[in-house]
């Protein structure tokens, strides 16, 4: 496709294919929604459970759970509160704990969390637990992986203009569209994939991550200042031999931890409320 045709299409697009994300309210490209996305998801996610090995018992598990219901519950308040509850319809939450030594964390839509037991030395405890879990469960609450999906479904002409939805997508491109899906979930390494100009989260998608995941521990009632302690534990986890998977797409930098603090007398309020 030309490149005159694409940014006519994006204008075109941005008018017609757009939602707004809850409390930075940006705008963002929708040409799929997160709730077409969810059988896949929810298909991903077992799939890869099948395949990992799953902690079933213990303390580790039971923490990750009870951090994932507690955040799970102030999500929900927040939604209901803000009017936004649809963005959490379909949602089928589930909090599993996998055993690798790869420091890494996600959430696919509806809900479908997962940590690798080699985050959490560095979550450190529960709070650090709830840091991650609260910016993940954010990424997915905020549509970040159906917003890349749609820009990945743009620039690869999977949709032509005028042509919106995940059901258009795979009728007409079903390979492409599966493996742009895995590419944005981070279901294959990202050198297998055949995307890799399209950036795992934007520093625009992380920041909102991050601002509203503050707001979901503090509401939640851990106290969202352990978020700078988490990432400057984050930080120093990068000098080891190997970076750690998070971090590729997770720059724990002093932007990223300038811009938690800014964010902090807001969620603070939150906090206090909460107790
Ligand atoms: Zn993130």
């Amino acid at each position: 496709m030309k490149k005159v045709s694409i940014a006519f299409l994006a204008l075109f697009l941005a008018f017609t294919a757009c939602q707004r994300v809850p409390l930075s309210n940006r705008n963002q490209l929708m040409l799929v929604n997160s709730s077409e996305l969810l059988p896949m998801s929810f298909k991903s996610y077992r799939e890869f459970l099948d395949t990992s090995k799953v902690d079933r018992s213990g303390s580790d598990v039971e923490m990750v759970r009870r951090v994932g219901r507690k955040i799970q519950k102030s999500v929900e308040d927040y939604l209901r509160e803000t009017n936004n509850s649809d963005l959490i319809k379909g949602f089928q939450w589930e909090f599993n704990l996998v055993e690798s030594k790869d420091i890494n964390a996600f959430c696919m839509p509806g809900g479908k969390v997962v940590f690798y037991s080699g985050i959490l030395p560095i979550c450190k405890d529960e709070a650090g637990v709830a840091v991650v879990m609260g910016h993940e469960v954010a990424h997915a609450i905020a549509s970040h992986g159906a917003e890349r999906m749609s820009q990945g479904m743009l620039s690869q002409g999977i949709l032509t203009a005028g042509q919106v939805g995940l059901g258009v997508a795979m009728s007409s491109k079903p390979q492409q569209t599966q493996q742009l899906y895995n590419s944005v979930y981070g279901m294959v390494a990202p050198a297998a994939t055949q995307v890799g100009y399209l950036l795992p989260n934007s520093r625009r998608q992380e920041s909102e991550a991050d601002e509203l995941g503050l707001t979901f521990i503090a509401k939640a009632g851990y106290d969202p200042q352990n978020a700078v302690g988490f990432w400057q534990r984050m930080a120093a986890a990068s000098n080891g031999q190997k970076p750690p998977q998070f971090l590729s797409t997770h720059p724990a930098d002093n932007t990223r931890i300038r811009d938690i603090k800014s964010h902090l007398p807001k969620a603070q309020k939150v906090f206090q409320a909460s107790r």
